[in-house]
Order: structure tokens, then C-alpha cells, then sequence
């Protein structure tokens, strides 16, 4: 009893009964969690990842495990991907990609703004393995081919992009690296697979860092990257198996588990940063509220084409931000005020512009800093929406704001 076509169904039956199946001894209906390390094998099983087949059989959890593949089978189905790698966070998957992907005397076009810990990297770590570094506001389509040089190997984006919002055209974008073979990586956590699949868009990878909306629930890292067989499977056996950033069985079991709901879960999302937004921009205290769901959104039109669902983040600027965030975090009562986002709890956080453009963002380029001033100004609160009742988190903010 299982699904075996399911390019036919919907997305929540997708989301419930993709990769899994009843186990065949037991009948258990929900999935199994297997937490082995090694697997019993037949004699002359190969030692080295050199012979081995993806999918021979189960030898050991970092080449492969059959919780971690169910995950990868549910993670493929709604990205409408080939193919998919777990990995330990999402870091871990955009360091895997890199590492495949690059060499010393490449260059990478990406984002300036992007996710801090890959800005960062991208300042330090990539170049001192002589890689060439172009950082471009990518939602600039004119940028982009200006950045590309003869060793560009990959154009790297992040859509909408943490923490601005700000939004890149995938469709546009891919046209412009694939005219001169050059690869696409789109960093889809922010949107899920339930607003946008960059890979139907042209994208050639697609990162989600699943311990955000995938996985939705606050108790699990991991990351994953999903994309064509041929790239993906000489990428598992080059730089998952071997780098070894792999993800636990146990968080796999965990993000399978709130994989299932994120098509519901996405909607009150959706419904409640809607509600939130509208609150916060008739306050008076609030300067500026950014939101691709709203009208206000600089790319609001490109919001609408790109993205079937908003998603639940907004961001926010106050009158003196430094001291809101220390009211926030000693008077909310509901959200917490605390990093990471896409879990079921609302959760808030201060990003001040000064602080960040000097540690992680560090623009070069008056336009650049233009673009981060528009959406940021001095700074954000970057407010990632829960699934509580969104009255509740109204009354709460009223509460702290006033
Ligand atoms: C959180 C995040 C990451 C990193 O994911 P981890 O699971 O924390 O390693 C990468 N990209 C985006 C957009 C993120 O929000």
C-alpha cells in the first residue's frame, strides 16, 4: 500500500505520503525511525564509496540510511526535484555544493546579501581557497552580467533573501548564467517549496535549510540540496560521504514528520504575517513594514508572479530600534524574542544595520548600500510569524509597542 504515482496528487497529500510507505515486516504505518549506524552485508560488499551504487543497498548511515532516503524522496517530490541530499544543517549543504562545485582559480557571482554565516564565508574562507569573490544585489538584473567573467562558475542567490526580503527573479537570472554556462543555486529556504520551485524556474540547485519552515518546529538542524541526478549523485559520493556533513537519522525522522504539514502549516503562515503586517503598518510607532504579501513591497509585482504563497516573515523598522528590541525581549509575552525562523512559535529578533554591514555585509559599492538602507534603514526587527492566533500576536506586540 503506497502512492507509486505522485505526480498526480496534491501538494498536502504529497507532503503526508511522499518517501514513505508501511514498513513490509511490521505494517507500522508511520515511518520508521532507524538509527543504525552499520547494516549487516553481504561478504564481498565493497569498502570504499568508490564502488558504490547509490540505492545497492544500505552499508552504512553516512554513505546512506533508509530514514535519511525517505526524507530525501519527500524533499524531491515537492521540489519537483530528481533527486535530493540531507544534510546536517543548512550550512552544511551550501558548504557541500560549494566544495563540489568550485576550485581555485574559479569565480562565483553572488548575492550581497545572502544568509550572514555564507556572506561571511564568502569574505573569508572562499577566497583564501583562490576563489574569486563578486558580490551584486541581485535583484538588479543588470548587475549580474556585468559581475560574470570567463572563470564564473556559478551564480549563487537567495530569494527572499534573509534578512531583507528583498527578492531576486529566478527565471530572469537563470537566463542570464545559463546564456553563457553558468550555473544557478537558489537558496529557497525562506519561500519553501509551497511558494516557489526554483528548479521549474530554471534554477539548477536548489538549498533549504530544513531546520526553518521544512522542518517548522524549532527541534531540528538540517540542511538539503536538491537538483539533477547527474549533478547530485557524483556530489553525494565527492562531498556528502566524504566531507561527511551528513544529518542524523533522528532530525530526518523529526523534519519528515513537519514536512507533512507545511502545506497547511504555510497557509496560516501566510494568513497571520497578512494580518500582523497590516496591523503593523497603520502604527504609529512603526516606520516602515516589509512583507511580499503586501502592496508596500518594493517588488511587490515580481512577489506576485514568483511566489504562490508569501511566506511568514516581515520585517519592521521603529524609532529607535536598540531600545524597542530591549522592551521586546523583557515584555513580549508570546513571541519569543530569539534568532532562526519558520518554526510553529513566532519568534523576533533586532538586526541593527551598522552592526552588520560592518561584521558581515561589507558593501563596497554606494548602490549597494542604497539597496540595504532602502529595506533596512538603521535597522530591522525580522519578525518570523507563528502559527499562534494571529489576535494573540497583535495583543502581544500592542502590549510591547505602546
Ligand atoms: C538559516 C539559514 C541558512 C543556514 O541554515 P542552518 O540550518 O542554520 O545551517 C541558510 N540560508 C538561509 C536563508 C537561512 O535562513
Amino acid at each position: 500500500m503506497s502512492i507509486t504515482d505522485l505526480s498526480f496528487v496534491g501538494e498536502q497529500t504529497k507532503a503526508i505520503h511522499a518517501g514513505e510507505m508501511p514498513d513490509p515486516v511490521t505494517k507500522a504505518s508511520a515511518p520508521n525511525l532507524v538509527m543504525s549506524t552499520t547494516f549487516v552485508v553481504d561478504a564481498g560488499t565493497g569498502f570504499s564509496v568508490e564502488g558504490f551504487e547509490e540505492g545497492d543497498t544500505w552499508i552504512y548511515t553516512r554513505w546512506g540510511n533508509p530514514t535519511i532516503n525517505q526524507l530525501e524522496l519527500k524533499l524531491a517530490a515537492l521540489e519537483q526535484a530528481e533527486t535530493a541530499i540531507a544534510f546536517a544543517s543548512g550550512m552544511g549543504a551550501i558548504t557541500a555544493l560549494l566544495f563540489h562545485l568550485l576550485k581555485a582559480g574559479d569565480h562565483i557571482v553572488i548575492s550581497d546579501v545572502t544568509y550572514a554565516a555564507l556572506t561571511e564565508m564568502a569574505n573569508e574562507l572562499i577566497p583564501e581557497l583562490n576563489i574569486e569573490v563578486t558580490k551584486v544585489d541581485t535583484s538588479d538584473l543588470e548587475a549580474i552580467p556585468k559581475a560574470i567573467q570567463p572563470n564564473t562558475k556559478l551564480v549563487y542567490i537567495e530569494t527572499p533573501c534573509n534578512p531583507l526580503l528583498r527578492l531576486t527573479d529566478i527565471k530572469a537570472v537563470a537566463n542570464i548564467a545559463h546564456e553563457v554556462g553558468v550555473k544557478l543555486v537558489v537558496d529557497s529556504t525562506f519561500a519553501t517549496p509551497i511558494a516557489t520551485k526554483p528548479l521549474l524556474l530554471g534554477a539548477d540547485f536548489v538549498i533549504h535549510s530544513l531546520t526553518k519552515y521544512l522542518g517548522g518546529h524549532g527541534d531540528a538542524l538540517g540542511g538539503a540540496i536538491l537538483g539533477s541526478k547527474a549533478d547530485l549523485t557524483p556530489l553525494r559520493k565527492k562531498t556528502a560521504i566524504r566531507l561527511g556533513g551528513v544529518i542524523s537519522p533522528f532530525n530526518a525522522w523529526l523534519i519528515m514528520r513537519g514536512i507533512a504539514t507545511l502545506p497547511i502549516r504555510m497557509r496560516v503562515h501566510e494568513e497571520n504575517a497578512l494580518k500582523v503586517g497590516r496591523y503593523l503598518e497603520q502604527h504609529t510607532k512603526v516606520k516602515k513594514v516589509i512583507y511580499p504579501g503586501l502592496p508596500s513591497h518594493p517588488q511587490y509585482e515580481l512577489a506576485k508572479r514568483q511566489m504562490k504563497n508569501f511566506s511568514g516573515i516581515i520585517t519592521f523598522q521603529v524609532e529607535n530600534g536598540e531600545e524597542q528590541a530591549r522592551i521586546f525581549a523583557e515584555k513580549l509575552q508570546i513571541i519569543h524574542y530569539a534568532v532562526s525562523l519558520g518554526h510553529h512559535r513566532s519568534l523576533i529578533f533586532y538586526l541593527n544595520s551598522q552592526d552588520l554591514l560592518q561584521t558581515s555585509f561589507k558593501f563596497t559599492a554606494p548602490e549597494q548600500l542604497a539597496s540595504w538602507n532602502n529595506f533596512a534603514g538603521e535597522g530591522i526587527f525580522r519578525f518570523s510569524i507563528g502559527l499562534e492566533n494571529a489576535d494573540d500576536l497583535i495583543a502581544d506586540l500592542e502590549q510591547a509597542l505602546n
